[in-house]
């Protein structure tokens, strides 16, 4: 990452608009960081300067707050509530649709998202890690979802690096950033002065040289390598870098279970944060004239009482289960799954969890007495 002069250059503190009016000029949307409802989430802008500065952001279990960031820096915000999961596997959409005809046949039609090119700007390196997981998920060979497929293409990505980790991040421990590695199309590390620019693709190196950068210099390289290192170095929350898989099962019958039990809500605001969730259920909503219907696929939570419902009776009937399918299935079946966990340390579960619960406490008790 910023470690090399190749495909790189240095974006002046003052010019980020002039990428973002590029990419506007390229045909993209563009969206980025906005405040709504007291958090940052992803927005689109309507001008090149649309994107706010200064803001910073506090998180503990259960408790997020802005704040205003002393060093009026761009990026100073750890992420938000909303990943940018949305902009792939969208909450909910129509996958196809039946209508009856004057004869009285049945009429099937796919319906395929319009997705126009979208270019986001701030993206995260757990965010670039989480798309990852979904795109082996929803891409996987033999069985490409058609609707994912044609949102994700048209994304263009633009990674920051995040100097100010939250307190709830992890990802260093996971091997997920705070510096962004791989999947990104440009990735920009905020200095004082300006922005360490490097591309990630042949689309990306086609927008930074349009721009005319002048090149990096080595002390800049050598500062957002720094700055990188040390944001991992303030984590203090952490997950064992091992494959837990052996562990928990072997643990499903352990007290640390009923105890987070009485204390989560159910609520599934874990999993709606969490960009690495992927459960939807599919529903069919008929039309009130009863000649046609939509299917559609919306997000589902494990945390639900539906989820786990099969044939006459529920599998997971109660919160202890479902809690821990969620920690089993995100920790231990998704190595066999993907090959690796399931959690890419950013935090969203226990900034968003009313209750507090902190999946890094979880596990730590959970694992209590094996090797780190
Ligand atoms: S762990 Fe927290 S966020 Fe998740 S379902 Fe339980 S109470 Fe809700
Ligand atoms: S499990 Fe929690 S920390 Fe891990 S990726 Fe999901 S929301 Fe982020």
């Amino acid at each position: 990452m910023f470690t090399h002069r190749d495909r790189s250059g240095f974006l002046p503190i003052g010019q980020l608009h002039a990428l973002v009016g590029r990419l506007m000029q390229l045909g993209y949307q563009c969206q980025g960081p906005a405040v709504e409802n007291d958090a940052i989430v992803m927005r689109e802008f309507q001008s090149p300067d649309g994107v706010p500065r200064g803001l910073q952001a506090e998180q503990s279990p259960g408790s997020y707050r802005l704040t205003r960031d002393p060093g009026n820096r761009y990026f100073a915000w750890a992420n938000g509530p909303q990943a940018i999961k949305p902009q792939a596997f969208a909450p909910k959409e129509s996958l196809w649709r039946v209508e009856r005809d004057e004869a009285g046949s049945l009429r099937f039609a796919a319906v395929l998202p319009s997705a126009p090119p979208l270019a986001i700007i701030g993206v995260r390196a757990c965010d670039l890690a989480a798309l990852a997981l979904q795109d082996a998920h929803f891409l996987h060979d033999g069985r490409r979802d058609a609707h994912y497929a044609r949102r994700r293409e048209r994304l263009f990505l633009v990674a920051v690096q995040c100097a100010e980790p939250g307190a709830t991040c992890f990802c260093a421990s996971t091997g997920d950033g705070p510096t962004p590695s791989a999947g990104y199309d440009i990735a920009l590390a905020e200095l004082a002065d300006g922005f360490v620019a490097v591309a990630g693709s042949d689309k990306g190196a086609a927008v930074l040289q349009s721009l005319n950068l002048v090149p990096a210099s080595p002390r800049q390289i050598d500062a957002a390598r720094q700055q990188g290192q040390a944001a991992a170095a303030a984590q203090t929350r952490s997950l064992p870098g091992r494959n837990l898989r052996e562990t928990l099962m072997n643990r499903l019958e352990h007290p640390r279970w009923d105890a987070v039990a009485a204390r989560c809500l159910a609520c599934g605001n874990c999993t709606a944060v969490c960009p690495t969730c992927f459960c939807h259920a599919e529903v069919d909503a008929p039309a009130l004239d009863g000649r046609s219907s939509r299917h559609e696929r919306i997000w589902d939570s494990c945390f639900g009482e539906s989820h786990g419902y099969l044939h006459g009776f529920n599998v997971r009937p109660d919160i202890r289960s479902r809690y821990r399918q969620w920690l089993t299935h995100k920790l231990a079946s998704w190595h066999e799954q993907f090959g690796r966990s399931g959690c890419v340390g950013c935090g969203r579960c226990i900034a968003w969890c009313p209750a507090g619960i902190d999946l890094t406490e979880e596990v730590a008790a959970l694992t209590e007495g094996e090797q780190p």
